[in-house]
């Protein structure tokens, strides 16, 4: 799936990586999320559809595409997501156009979704695909930082934390897993990290005719 990019600074060219952040919620992957995307101008974020209900400061297009029950069905019908789930009871969906588009385009691009999410691209695209599962310090910072970002119902909070446990539970089906306590600090190491897969000899699909070069001027000297 993924195409070649050309974001070296040698001009390598390398397939594109399809990087996957998944977090109990409230343990900080959208603020993550979007310093990487500040910092990285070579990934793009794959916009979710979802069914649940918009919250306030939300914006259609940028967080999610917000759907009804019957236009997610269609759009699950006409195969246009890479792959979709239920989460804490609404349907969540990456559709698939936009991220082929990003990777012809040349870009990395940045999914937020959960693990059933990761699994799930993880079988279409394998060696694609970089998970990375970050951790909340402890559960009271995570109920903490659930109310804090003010945005849910009481009803809501105890939800996300009853399933927090749940999460947790699938760590070991990603290459990364972090513990985000201060922000700036885990944003580094997930900006280390995406640097680093971006360097795989199996992704400098560009490598062989480089060095094919660097032998030849080698023969001519
Ligand atoms: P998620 O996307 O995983 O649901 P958010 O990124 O929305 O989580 O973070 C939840 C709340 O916690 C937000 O109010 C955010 O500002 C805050 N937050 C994120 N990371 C940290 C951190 N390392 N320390 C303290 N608060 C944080
Ligand atoms: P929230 O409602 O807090 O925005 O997201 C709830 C959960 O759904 C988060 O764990 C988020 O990562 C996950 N999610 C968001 N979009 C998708 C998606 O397209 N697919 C899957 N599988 N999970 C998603």
């Amino acid at each position: 799936m993924a195409h070649n990019i050309q974001s070296d600074p040698h001009g390598f060219k390398r397939r594109g990586v399809l990087f996957v952040l998944s977090s109990p919620s409230g343990a900080g992957k959208s603020t993550i999320a979007r310093k990487l995307l500040a910092a990285e101008t070579d990934l793009a974020m794959s916009v979710s559809a979802t069914t649940r209900p918009i919250r306030p400061g939300e914006v259609e297009g940028k967080d999610y595409h917000f759907v009804d029950l019957d236009g997610f069905r269609t759009m699950t019908a006409n195969h246009e997501f890479l792959e979709w789930a239920h989460v804490f009871g609404h349907r969540y969906g990456t559709p698939r156009a936009p991220v082929e588009a990003m990777l012809k385009a040349g870009q990395d691009v940045l999914f937020d979704i959960d693990w059933q999410g990761a699994q799930q691209l993880h079988q279409i695209a394998g060696g694609d695909v970089v998970r990375v599962f970050i951790l909340p310090p402890s559960m009271v910072e995570l109920e903490k930082r659930l109310r804090g970002r003010n945005t849910d119902s009481e009803e809501v909070i105890n939800g996300r934390m009853a399933r927090a446990a749940g999460e947790i539970a699938h760590w070991d089906g990603y290459d990364y897993v972090l513990c985000n306590d201060d922000a700036d600090a885990c944003f580094e190491q997930v900006q280390t990290i995406l640097q680093a897969e971006r360097l795989k000899r199996s992704r400098q699909t560009g490598l062989i005719g480089f060095i094919r070069k660097l032998n030849r001027t080698l023969m001519d000297d």
